[in-house]
């Protein structure tokens, strides 16, 4: 089997060939394969000034990349605000991954590490940046011991000046997945969100201007700039730009990571590269967004999938977990399995979150469904929590309420 793995090839083939399996692909470039395959030539030529920043920035605008861990800001805007900060600032990056169906991070890093790290040398290069912290998921053992010992083969024989690299593991929380909470999380303290402002780009990590990124966004960073921007934005259906990793699961034939065009229909998703649906299942719903994004019946099934497209509709794509359920499945138990999961996982702070999460849980077991009770505290967990997760937790109320009313009467 051919030991490089490089993401252009994975999404050509995944493009013709959409119904393989993920882990069907080449498995794994080590240090010297990444290298010997042009790797890390892009952040050399950056340190020795032979690469002129400002294209590369522009590269990253013009192809229109966007945080790929949920939120979607895009990439190269982030990194001129940081830059513009005074230094020294600092680099977070999230491979925590806690979103429930999430687990495209983990696919990409285990195979292609270094392509990763090189997307950090470079964001470094550019912006800035003196210490970069990787904050990874405690539950990913083998991942932690893959990047300790690649980030040490990286330092044994480096490419270029490298700046600090430290690695830090989670503990299980999913609120560490939210920026402020995981730079709390590394700071060494109990991961509660921040009140913003101030925003991290201007006081984060240990008080310094912070550059926030996802695992993915970096790891898009070297392809997009050697190959140009017009090579991402020129994937994308129904007038949406570049590639969405999504992780599939649930009621079909061949789940898992699946690299398509942003903008596939949850239909075409199904059929073109999950083999269709399970036997003697037809879909009944689907989770566009993991526990965060809403669900949404089967006759919705022709939105494009993609950053701004499911607002209209109560439901975003977060980092694209997607879970499809069937006629054997009800949203509603799924919209409580949500809820239940949000009051496990509220940091507490706050009252609406820690105490809205809780009740609601409760309301929702009933077999006919309060419903103004729990739009009363829909509305109070939307407008007054502080961070994300509590602002997200009225989504499977509403979802149920608005698109399976017959589910909850
Ligand atoms: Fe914590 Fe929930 Fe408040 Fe967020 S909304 S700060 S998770 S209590």
């Amino acid at each position: 089997r051919p030991a490089h793995f490089a993401p252009a090839e994975l999404a050509e083939r995944s493009l013709s060939q959409p119904d393989q399996p993920f882990e069907a692909l080449p498995p794994f470039a080590d240090y010297r394969t990444y290298r010997a395959h042009g790797g890390y030539a892009l952040a050399a030529r950056l340190v020795n000034g032979e690469e002129d920043a400002e294209a590369v920035i522009r590269a990253l605008e013009d192809s229109g990349l966007r945080g790929l861990g949920g939120a979607g800001f895009p990439a190269g805007r982030k990194w001129r605000i940081v830059r513009d900060q005074p230094a020294p600032r600092v680099m977070a990056i999230n491979i925590d991954e806690g979103e429930p169906g999430t687990f495209k991070d983990r696919s990409f890093l285990e195979r292609d590490p270094h392509r990763f790290l090189e997307g950090l040398l470079v964001a470094a290069q550019i912006v800035g940046i003196d210490a970069c912290y990787i904050y990874l998921r405690d539950e990913y053992h083998d991942c932690r011991a893959l990047l300790e010992a690649e980030l040490a083969a990286l330092r044994a024989d480096p490419p270029c000046p490298l700046p600090t690299i430290e690695l830090r593991r989670g503990a299980g929380a999913y609120i560490c997945g939210e920026e402020s909470a995981m730079i709390e999380s590394i700071e060494g303290k109990r991961g509660e969100p921040r009140m913003r402002p101030p925003y991290i780009a201007q006081v984060g990590l240990f008080g310094r201007p912070t550059l926030e990124h996802n695992f993915e966004t970096l790891y898009w960073v070297r392809d997009i700039v050697e190959r140009g921007p017009q090579w991402w934005s020129g994937f994308g259906r129904h007038g949406r730009k570049g590639l969405r990793s999504f992780s599939v699961s649930g009621r079909v034939k061949h789940p898992g990571v699946k690299l398509a065009p942003a903008g596939i229909t949850v239909r075409e998703l199904i059929d073109e590269y999950c083999g269709g649906m399970l036997d003697g299942h037809t879909l009944h719903a689907y989770l566009p967004g993991g526990a965060s994004g809403g669900i949404l019946p089967a006759h919705m099934d022709d939105i494009p999938l993609d950053f701004d497209t499911l607002q209209p509709h109560g439901a975003f794509i977060g980092s694209a977990a997607v879970m499809v359920l069937s006629q054997h499945d009800r949203a509603r138990d799924a919209a409580l399995n949500v809820m239940r999961f949000f009051a496990h996982e509220s940091c507490g702070q706050c009252t609406p979150c820690r105490v809205g999460t809780t009740k609601a849980a409760a309301l929702m077991q009933a077999a006919t469904w309060d419903n103004a009770t729990l739009e009363d505290l829909a509305q109070v967990m939307g407008d007054a929590s502080i961070c994300g997760l509590g602002q997200a937790a009225p989504n499977p109320i509403r979802s149920i309420q608005k698109y399976f009313p017959q589910e909850i009467q």
